[in-house]
């Protein structure tokens, strides 16, 4: 008998039809001889809906309340799916991450898992029941305050119990088929990956995939914990994301040369002009951005005009870090010493992953030669020993995304690329 960890996002729970399709899942996989631990996410956009509210009553809700008000989601969900596998005639019972033995760090709103003692998840599977865990949650050593993950976080509730519990496979339900070469919503033709490495899925996810959150693949690499994420809309066999390449059937699953193409939009560009061209001034900006605990993704740097000994620097960052950014630096603007600030949210990055590009030369050209034979425009470059990325206008992401799918052969023949819920919000 196996353990099996499955966790169903939002859209799969949707209203109470969702449920009753859940639970029947989670009883077949019970019936097949395992024992079965679900983690759920909250209904829907109820978090979001949840977000409007708080933000109706305060415009800056503090962190411990939100916390508490966002996990009310997540307990609503675990229930209605405890009765509806009881009405089925299973035995199920409930849990909140607390209870499930989640336990975090105190930072509200982005709590980090520092440990998890699942306990009574152990004893309520021994028992025979089926155990249901309120995803995205936890509670905190220090304080014993209720903390949540961060958005999307249920899938790490999920991995984190199946690392905890030893389980043989953690299988993460959504809204569509798997892992695809590119977001389904964006490329028709996008393809389902069969197998993907651990490396290649954290720079899909680091470069704006959403069906996988970085931490999550990043707990899983940690823990080798095979994730098998698949639809909880249809039977068939999903995307396998493990060390090594699976068996499927006969059929040998190999590397791929390139995995896929992620987009992201959430990132705006910061421009400091006007910066002199001398050691420590870099310095000086990202030690003010650190200190503003902001994260940034790419850098780059201007030749300096000799003429006046000045040059820019330009970074991106999350759009939602954006006004910090510009305030902390505009407060230390007399010790950096610049011109001015340009703020730009109007762009995207675009980013081709594969761990074939190391040892295959020409990918860097063709990725260029796709992109400007489809007139779109390059502002900033980055790579990595296996991605590639550059940032254009944001208008021009879905075209070039379509137009490197193409140019790398990920096209799929037939219409596979179902999305079957959600509203992408
Ligand atoms: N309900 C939370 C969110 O929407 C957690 C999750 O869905 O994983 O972010
Ligand atoms: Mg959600």
């Amino acid at each position: 008998m196996g353990l099996v960890v499955q966790k169903y996002g939002g859209s799969s729970v949707a209203d109470a039809e969702g449920i009753k399709r859940v639970a029947k899942r989670i009883v077949e996989a019970k019936q097949n001889g395992n024992q079965v631990v679900a983690v759920v996410s909250a209904m829907g956009d109820t978090t979001d809906e949840l977000i409007d509210l708080a933000e109706q009553v305060s415009p800056m809700p503090a962190g411990r309340e939100l916390d508490m008000l966002l996990t009310a989601g997540e307990r609503i969900s675990m229930a209605l799916l405890a009765m509806a596998i009881k009405n089925l005639g299973h035995e199920a019972q409930s849990f909140t991450g607390s209870q499930a033995g989640v336990i975090t760090d105190s930072v509200h709103n982005k709590a980090r898992i520092i440990d998890v003692t699942p306990g009574r998840i152990r004893t309520s599977v021994d028992e025979g029941n089926i155990a249901i865990v309120a995803g995205f949650q936890g509670v905190s050593q220090d304080s014993k305050d209720i903390t949540t993950l961060g958005r999307g976080g249920s899938d790490t509730t999920a991995v984190a119990l199946a690392a905890a519990l030893d389980a043989d496979v953690c299988e993460i339900y959504t809204d569509v088929d798997g892992v695809f070469t590119a977001d389904p919503r964006v490329v028709k033709k996008a393809r389902k990956i069969d197998w993907i490495s651990f490396e290649d899925m954290l720079e899909l996810a680091a470069s704006g995939s959403k069906v996988l959150l970085h931490r999550c693949v990043e707990y899983a690499r940690r823990y080798n914990i095979p994730i098998h994420v698949r639809s909880s809309f249809s039977g068939l066999q999903g995307t396998w994301v493990s060390s090594e390449p699976i068996n499927q059937g006969d059929k040998q699953v190999e590397q791929a040369l390139i995995s896929g193409v992620a987009h992201d939009t959430s990132e705006a560009k910061i421009t400091v002009v006007g910066v002199p061209d001398k050691p420590g001034e870099a310095a000086a900006i990202f030690r003010t951005i650190a200190d503003a605990e902001i994260n940034i993704d790419m850098v780059v740097q201007n030749v300096s005009a000799a003429s006046t000994g000045l040059t820019d620097i330009s970074f991106t960052l999350p759009k939602t870090e954006g006004r910090k950014a510009i305030d902390a630096l505009e407060k230390n603007r007399a010790g950096i010493g610049f011109d001015s600030l340009r703020y730009d949210d109007q762009i995207g990055k675009i980013s081709l992953v594969g761990a074939g590009m190391k040892t295959n030369p020409g990918v860097t050209a063709d990725f260029f030669t796709a992109l400007s034979d489809a007139g779109v425009n390059i502002e900033l470059i980055s790579t990595s020993e296996i991605r590639i990325s550059v940032v254009t206008r944001k208008d021009d992401v879905p075209e070039a995304v379509r137009a490197v799918h193409t140019a790398f052969g990920l096209d799929s023949d037939s219409d596979e690329a179902v999305v079957y819920g959600g509203t992408g919000r």
